[in-house]
């Protein structure tokens, strides 16, 4: 399948992702907006998502985004890359009153939503995706930066499991087009600024471990937020720094969102599946990275979802 042939006679164009995008959302809606801006100079494009962190600032046009939402407007064809519709946030209208609407994702919990469904599990990111539905030859440095960032965040540098001979092949022909691959890996991945450093400290410090040291946990209150006056895109690398810890095979994080609400995050080895104990809360992501938003107290939540990682370590 191409793109080209799914949108050639679209007249305007809207392009989403989830909330609190991270390197994977943000590199993929831009990679798309700037390819369609060339294959379809006279149409209406418009990209629609939370602010992305400052360390995308990178990315041509990225201040094209538009994060507050006109939802009356009637598009041709809306883009929900990088999950389905049910984390659109307030682009969810646009996505119900979109003439046709094409979801491009490789999360595994992903069913599929709208008219055309491009989901594939085995892809290390939607913007590897992308680039194998896009013509080669309508590719330029600035998709090419944006779709490079996308595929590096979500292979950990091209270095988690995700990372398939495809997956290398694509970034080596990206980096033909001459960006500053190194600069673009330290700013956007591995730079920390001194309260993002701070916090994951503290996390680190307040981990626990549980289940004979092959799980471990820790969590982020508001008031720790808000003394080292942080946000939640901040809060980006704790979980993997917690699973790095040697012999732990699932780490979980997480950071108060609401009285009594908290965003978790957890990360695996291999050995749990991590996509199956969030979905179980409603979240979902892959098996060795995965979501969900939970309710409850915090040693609550840990309860719960050890009932989940336990059984699939043998220890329920
Ligand atoms: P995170 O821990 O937020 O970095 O997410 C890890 C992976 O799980 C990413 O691929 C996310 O897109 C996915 N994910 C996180 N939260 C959810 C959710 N509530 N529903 C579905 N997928 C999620
Ligand atoms: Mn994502
Ligand atoms: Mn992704």
């Amino acid at each position: 399948m191409r793109l080209i042939d799914e949108v050639s006679d679209a007249a305007s164009v809207a392009i989403s992702g989830h909330i609190r995008p991270d390197g994977d959302c943000v590199g993929s809606v831009m990679g798309l907006y700037l390819y369609l801006k060339k294959e379809l100079p006279k149409a209406e494009i418009d990209i629609y998502l939370d602010k992305p962190a400052d360390i995308f600032d990178c990315i041509s046009h990225i201040e094209d985004i538009k994060s507050e939402f006109n939802t009356n407007k009637i598009y041709d064809v809306f883009f929900v890359l990088d999950c389905e519709d049910d984390r659109l946030g307030n682009a969810h209208p646009l996505f119900e009153s979109a003439r046709k609407r094409i979801n491009i994702d490789h999360h595994i919990s992903n069913k599929g939503c709208g008219d055309v469904r491009i989901v594939e599990p085995d892809r290390s990111s939607t913007a590897e995706l992308l680039y194998d539905l896009m013509r080669p030859e309508m590719i330029d440095i600035e998709v090419a930066t944006a779709l490079y960032i996308g595929i590096i965040h979500d292979t950990g540098v091209l270095r988690y499991s995700n990372t398939s001979p495809r997956t290398l092949q694509i970034a080596s022909e990206l980096i033909k087009f001459g960006f500053n691959f190194s600069d673009i890996i330290q700013k956007t991945f591995y730079e920390k600024t001194y309260v993002q450093t701070q916090i994951m400290g503290r996390a680190v410090l307040e981990s626990v471990r549980f289940m004979h040291n092959r799980c471990i946990v820790s969590m982020v209150s508001r008031r720790m937020m808000d003394f080292y006056q942080v946000t939640p895109q901040d809060l980006d690398g704790i979980v993997n720094q917690l699973l790095a810890v040697k012999g732990v095979e699932c780490a979980i994080f997480m950071y108060e969102t609401g009285t009594l609400e908290y965003k978790v995050s957890m990360r695996s080895d291999g050995k749990v599946d991590v996509a199956a104990v969030a979905m179980r809360f409603g979240g979902g992501g892959h098996v060795r990275a995965a979501g969900c938003t939970m309710n409850g107290t915090y040693h609550d939540n840990i309860n719960n979802l050890a009932i989940g990682i336990a059984e699939q370590l043998d220890l329920a």
